[in-house]
């Protein structure tokens, strides 16, 4: 999440304690806090924030329980946890480091010491964004790239299966991109597939709607919650903000213009269901609309039959 300064959430049942950590790093920190588990977990998720100094001894949930809970959580398991120790708690350390924790914070603490590792770990925390952004991106044009896309398929296809509701696979692949890189030389071709990408993007209106680069011209996408009737609607939006682009094409053989087809699979995905099989369902309507003459669309069902066994 970005905001000016980084936020901290500190956790100790002790106010003295919390009173001295948010004197600390308040001058140039976010600093929250709270003095239980149950209120961590909650802040932490609903915070988002970019490190959690967790007391070790609370009653109730102790900082090794809180910290095995946020690391079970996909929402916060990324945010890094400090523990605060006395100093002679050898054991303690490794333990904690053993459950996930980046770093400790000796007690009484020592205020250079405190901003010194904090400020390291912030500074970690901030890599480890980057390159897990960076990880997720396609170098030429920017949207997200084919490993991205794998962790959004799974993740709406569980997310389907558990609302029972309809989900679209969409491939696009540039029609006789072949020739257009021949007669217009292959940097031209690439500047077409940002251009498209960037096109394709717009036209998606929904937030949950996603495009990615899967390789090559081809991209792929997720409409979640839509129908056949809805994927049919929306494929021919991407035919039409493609063609609205008026890229010449002048070897083409389908259109003077640049044209994409597309092949769309939907599916109710059930526990007993593939993802997978809805995948290749989407390259079989790719290659029906690639037969039926290109730049245009086309929709497959996964029959009941196959998706509720
Ligand atoms: P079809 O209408 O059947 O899809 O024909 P096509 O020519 O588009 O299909 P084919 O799969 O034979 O060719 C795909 C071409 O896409 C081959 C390659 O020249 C081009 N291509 C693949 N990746 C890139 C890329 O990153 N940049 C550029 N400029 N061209 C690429
Ligand atoms: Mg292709
Ligand atoms: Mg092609």
């Amino acid at each position: 999440m970005a905001r000016d300064k980084d936020l901290i959430l500190v956790v100790d049942d002790s106010p003295t304690n919390l009173a001295i950590l948010n004197v600390v790093l308040r001058d140039i920190y976010q600093v929250i806090t709270c003095n239980n588990g149950a209120d961590a977990l909650t802040l932490a998720a609903a915070e988002e924030p970019d490190l959690i100094i967790l007391d070790i001894m609370m009653p109730g949930m102790d900082g090794y329980e809180i910290c095995d809970r946020l690391k079970a959580n996909p929402a916060t398991r990324d945010i890094p946890v400090m523990f605060v120790t006395a100093m002679d708690q050898e054991r303690q350390e490794a333990k904690g480091l053993a459950l996930g924790a980046v770093d400790y914070i000796a007690k009484p603490v020592s205020q250079p010491i405190v901003l010194a590792r904090v400020r390291n770990q912030l500074e970690l925390k901030k890599q480890r964004d980057y390159l897990r952004r960076l990880s997720a991106i396609d170098g030429l044009t920017g949207i997200a790239n084919r490993r991205a896309f794998e962790e959004d398929f799974d993740r709406e296809w569980r997310r389907c299966v558990r609302l029972k509701s309809s989900l679209c696979v969409y491939l696009t692949d540039i029609d006789n991109f072949k020739a257009y890189n021949d007669a217009y030389g292959y940097l031209a071709g690439d500047d077409c597939l940002r251009i498209l990408a960037q096109a394709m993007t717009k036209a998606l209106m929904r937030p949950g709607d996603i495009l990615a680069r899967y390789s090559g011209e081809e991209f792929v996408g997720l409409m979640p919650d839509t129908d056949a009737s809805g994927a049919a609607i929306v494929g021919e939006r991407l035919l039409n903000a493609t063609r609205a682009l008026s890229l010449p094409h002048a070897h083409s053989g389908t259109a003077p213009i640049v044209t994409v087809s597309i092949g769309v699979a939907v599916c109710r995905p059930v526990p007993s269901s593939d993802r997978a099989s809805l995948f290749k369902l989407a390259g079989d309507a790719l290659y029906a609309a690639k037969k039926g003459g290109r730049n245009q669309v086309r929709v497959f069902e996964m029959p009941d039959s196959v998706t509720a066994i």
